[in-house]
């Protein structure tokens, strides 16, 4: 039994606002935007997080990463964040990885 909420994102088990999709990952709305712009962008593979990545996985993030360029190009995004917060001190609630990315706003520098 997988009781992993971005799982049931993509069996269709739990709707969202679906940005795009291909063979290998999928990109949504956040469903609590913290920026104009808010989407997450999830590997089909379950893991757990940033942690876990390795072997296949990482081509698989790498292509994330150029669907979020290609995605942000089509919107005319052009200044954007990509965040991946990897454990519970980061601030990760769901654990199936997953990239956030931020736009339309400033936002504020790290410290
Ligand atoms: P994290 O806190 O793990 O970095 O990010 C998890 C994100 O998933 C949060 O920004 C939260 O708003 C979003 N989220 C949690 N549950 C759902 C859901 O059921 N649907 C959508 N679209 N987003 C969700
Ligand atoms: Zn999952």
């Amino acid at each position: 039994m997988n009781d992993c909420i971005f799982c049931k994102i993509l069996s269709g088990e739990i709707p969202t606002t679906k940005v795009y999709e291909d063979a290998l990952c999928f990109a949504f709305l956040d469903i609590e935007p913290l920026a104009p712009t808010h989407f997450l962008v999830i590997p089909k593979t379950h893991i757990a997080s940033a942690a876990e990545i390795s072997g296949d996985m990482e081509a698989v993030v790498g292509h994330i990463y150029g669907v979020i360029a290609k995605l942000c190009a089509e919107k005319g995004v052009t200044s954007y964040r990509v965040v991946t917060n990897c454990g519970p001190d980061a601030g990760q609630t769901v654990g199936h990885l997953h990239f956030h990315v931020l736009a339309g706003r400033q936002l504020s520098s790290f410290n």
